[in-house]
Formats: structure tokens, sequence, C-alpha cells
């Protein structure tokens, strides 16, 4: 860690200058050094004899320089680092411009300006929730999502038995669904407000992040396929169980480290779309066995149809980064494809708890019957 700072910080001079700069001024030029790449790191190793006069007395003569300077310069980077940290700490950041982002950080580069600096405090991470920047509707669609689905799951769990032919198991069926929906929508405020802390945590929270998605798709096929197939247990049964395989599959493509690389944007979307889109077949079951009509009406394909359009249209921008392609630079805080697939993402996720609600009623109003031999 130590030795990286030095590396980070160069030799001498720029130390000196730098003590000489207003404390209470977190200037771009001043996190600068805290922002270069790796790459860097070999350029800022002990300072290079000219011209050796032979291999033996330059070896020693760098020995001597790395054993003074080092020290040095560690000790002027640890400094500065806690510095920086403080500042981090007071709250006393400013937003940087894409370029100087670190590695880890660059991800969209149709976002020109406005972004955190690596800030390693989760206390800062957390208060940056209430400050303007590229993650600030990124964090906000998804917090709020989150309240609306943990209120609506409660207020469904309170839901008094006699709305259920079969409270206990209906509820476990909502309840799953309702576990995938705030599991997601957590795990990706959280992600976004705590991308910026550290390469290692913002990796962490990225496959959470993703693995809520799974999570998300596996629970919105719960309660359909439950009441879709109400009668027909063996098909339901077996829908099930390759939603699960596919979606733990996707959980652990998800744990591939190089998943959340901005290489990786397009497979990423594909995997997810792909779990979604296994819905299509025992739509088609439902759709032949039924009729379209009974589908339409009965069924609520309407709502799912909906549904689909909206998660495809939201991977759609996000793989496409559409609006910010066009016009680079204008949708760094406000209207980024990330916050329009945000959104999709919860309205989405609304009309399918709707869909599904008007299938749990209609199957309250047959009270439950399977007699009806024309319905699955
Ligand atoms: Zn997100």
């Amino acid at each position: 860690m130590a030795s990286r700072k030095a590396a980070a910080t160069g030799p001498g001079t720029g130390l000196a200058a730098a003590a000489n700069r207003e404390r209470a001024h977190l200037e771009l030029a001043e996190l600068g050094p805290l922002l270069e790449e790796k790459g860097e790191q070999g350029a800022a190793g002990p300072p290079s004899a000219e011209d050796p006069p032979c291999p033996a007395a330059r070896e020693e003569e760098e020995e001597v320089v790395r054993v003074l300077t080092l020290p040095l310069q560690a000790h002027h980077a640890m400094e500065k680092m806690e510095e920086f940290v403080y500042k981090v700490w007071e709250g006393r950041w400013r937003v940087i411009p894409y370029d100087v982002l670190p590695d880890w950080l660059k991800d969209n580069d149709y976002l020109l300006h406005g972004h955190r600096p690596p800030m390693p405090s989760f206390r800062a991470c957390f208060k940056s929730i209430f400050r303007i920047h590229t993650e600030t509707g990124n964090i906000w669609t998804h917090l709020l999502g989150f309240v609306l689905f943990l209120c609506l799951g409660i207020l469904t769990m309170l839901r008094p038995n006699m709305y259920f032919m079969a409270p206990l198991q209906e509820k476990v069926v909502f309840g799953m669904f309702f576990l995938g929906a705030v599991l997601c929508l957590s795990f990706s405020w959280l992600f976004h407000t705590v991308y910026c802390h550290s390469e290692k945590v913002s990796r962490t929270f990225s496959k959470l992040d993703y693995s809520g998605i799974a999570l998300l798709i596996m629970g919105s096929f719960v309660p359909w396929l439950y009441y879709s197939f109400y009668c027909s247990p063996q098909p339901r049964l077996i829908y099930l169980s390759i939603v699960c395989v596919l979606g733990i599959s996707a959980i652990i493509v998800a744990q591939w480290d190089r998943f959340a690389t901005p290489k990786h944007r397009q497979t990423r979307a594909g995997v997810f779309l792909g779990l979604g889109l296994s819905g299509v077949v025992p739509t088609m079951h439902f759709t032949i066995a039924e009729g379209f009509v009974k589908a339409t009406t009965v069924g609520q394909m309407g709502w799912f149809f909906l549904m689909a359009v909206m998660y495809i249209t939201g991977a759609g921008l996000y793989a496409a980064r559409i609006p910010e392609r066009f016009f680079p630079g204008k949708f760094d805080i406000w209207f980024q494809s990330h916050q329009i697939f945000h959104v999709l993402v919860v309205a989405a996720a609304f009309v399918h708890f709707y869909g599904v609600s008007n299938l749990q009623e209609f199957r309250y109003g047959l009270e439950g019957g399977c007699t009806d031999d024309s319905l699955l």
C-alpha cells in the first residue's frame, strides 16, 4: 500500500509543491496523484542514475537512494492519503471528469463529467446519496423502488387470509416475488452507493447487483407459473425447475470477475434477457392450451407482454447506452441509459405484480377449483 502510494506520489519535487497548496482546497490537481494509474508505477521508482559507471556501483547507489528516499516518500504519501481520507470523510470532495477516473471506475465514457472520486470511506459513500453526481439518479430510482416493493410486500403479507384460497402457500409464492424484488433493488442502490469506495468493494457489490437481477427474474416467475398453471402441477414444476436452474446459472456467471467490465456489457444484457425470455415457452404453452382470447383475458398476457417490453427496452438501452451515446456529456447527471433502465425495471416489476394479482383474484373467484377442465 505504502509503496503504491509512494509510487503514485512521484519524485520529490512534486511533493514540495503539493505540500504548499492550501489544505482546504481539494482540487483535481491534488486528487490527480491518487488517481494515477498502475501503469505509472514503474516510472516512480528510485530516481535512476543517468549514466551508470559500472553495474555494481550503480546498484549500490540505487540501493542507497532507495533506502533514503522511499521511507520519506512513503511518509509524505501517507500524510497525503490521510489528508485525502479526512477530506472525503468531511464530505469535502468534488465531482471529477471521466478522464481522471481510475480504470476500475471507468464504466461509461459517454458520461463526461460529474463523477465521484474514489472515496475509500463507507460514510462518505452513503453521504454522497444526497449529493448530485453521475450515480445520484441510479441510487434514488432503486432506493425508492425498494421502499415501494417493501411496502407492497408487507401489505400483501398482512392481507387477511380470507382473500386467499390457500393463504400460507399463496403468501409464500408472493413472498418469493417480493423477496426477489426487494433484494434486487436493495443490492442495486447499495452497489451504486458504494461503487466509488474501492476496486474490491465495487467488484463485490457489482456481483451482488447482478445476482439481484437474476433473483428478481426468478422470483417473478414463481407466482406467475403458480397461478397460470394452477391445475397443472407437473408442467408448473418443470417450468419452475428450469427457471431456477437458469437463474442459478446466471448468478454463477455473475461471479466471474470480468463479467462486470465495460467490455462485457452486451454479455450481461444477453444473460438476463435470455433468463427473462425463458418465459416464452410457458407463455406459448398457456396460449396454445387456452387460446388467444383466454390468454389475454384470464391469463393477463397483455400485462405480462407490457412487462416484457419494458424489460427488453431497458436492457436494450442499457446495452446500447442510449441516449448518452448520441449526446456525450449531456446526460451525465440525469436521463442516462442506466437510470432509464432502472426506472423501467421498477415499472416492469410493478406491472408484473398487477398482472399476478389479477391472476390471484381470478383463481379466488373460481374458489380455487380445478373442475373447469378447459383451464390449466
Ligand atoms: Zn444499476
